[in-house]
């Protein structure tokens, strides 16, 4: 479904990705896992089109998503990407409703239909009774799973979800993660999550290690240079 080539991406001097290839299959689950600052979240933004890379491609749909212009990739990521952030999910300043309305308010949608369709997916993340709240009235659970309502509203191929149990505590991890994976899958969706937690990721189909800014594992097969400069065989 995606094919990522040698993708490279610096910050002034941190090489946040130094030469990553991965594939990602049609309805899989693809759990990113390893150290903190080894380049995960930049990896997913790569991805999705939020950050240009310094080398490399990412092809998708016949298109490489990392030559598209801005208005281009703006607009690919609205219809066929859903990303859940690491960080800052939600607007604060609009109710859980309205959040998950915007983005379809976004691609064009009536207002009268992104409500409808807002409410039940609020509804099927067990948020009806909630969906007028703002955020900081919502539990951090319950913040997460809106933020997950309105990363899967727009039907996406591909969710992108950056560490989106990171700050909850473990039953309220498992249930967003339980949910995200149900409503993932009841969508048809293909899922690239990032997480730090071991139990997550065995829920994946695969699992992707990434340790400095390259691939170090993926589905069981060691990558990477051995000591003496020669590339190891996959
Ligand atoms: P974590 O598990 O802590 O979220 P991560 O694997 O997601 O870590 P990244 O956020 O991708 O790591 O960061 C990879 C490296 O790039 C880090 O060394 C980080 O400091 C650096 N970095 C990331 N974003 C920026 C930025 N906007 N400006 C400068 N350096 C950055
Ligand atoms: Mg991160």
């Amino acid at each position: 479904l995606m094919h990522a080539r040698g993708l490279e991406l610096a910050f002034g001097t941190t090489r946040a990705l130094r030469g990553i290839d991965l594939d990602i299959a049609a309805g899989e689950v693809l759990a990113v896992t390893g150290p903190s600052g080894s380049g995960k979240s930049t990896l997913l933004h790569v991805l999705a089109g939020v950050l240009t890379p310094d080398a490399g491609t990412v092809q998708y749909g016949g298109r490489n998503v990392a030559s598209l212009g801005e208005a281009d990739r703006a607009r690919l990521r609205l219809a066929e990407f859903g990303f859940i952030f690491q960080f800052g999910q939600l607007l604060p300043d609009l109710s859980a409703l309205d959040n998950v309305t915007l983005p379809l308010l976004l691609a064009g949608v009536s207002r009268r239909r992104a409500l409808e369709r807002a409410h039940a997916q609020l509804d099927a993340l067990g948020l009806g009774e909630h969906e007028r709240k703002l955020p900081t009235q919502l539990s951090g659970g319950q913040a997460q799973r809106v933020a997950v309502a309105r990363a899967l509203v727009t039907s996406p191929r591909i969710l992108f979800a950056d560490e989106p149990t990171g700050s909850l505590d473990s039953l309220a991890a498992e249930q967003t993660m339980g949910a995200l994976l149900e409503a993932a899958r009841a969508a048809h969706s293909t899922l690239v999550v990032v997480t730090h937690d071991a139990r997550i990721a065995a829920y994946a189909d695969r699992e992707v290690i990434i340790r400095d800014g390259r691939v170090s594992l993926d589905n069981g097969l060691l990558q990477g240079t051995r000591p003496d400069g020669e590339e190891q065989t996959r």
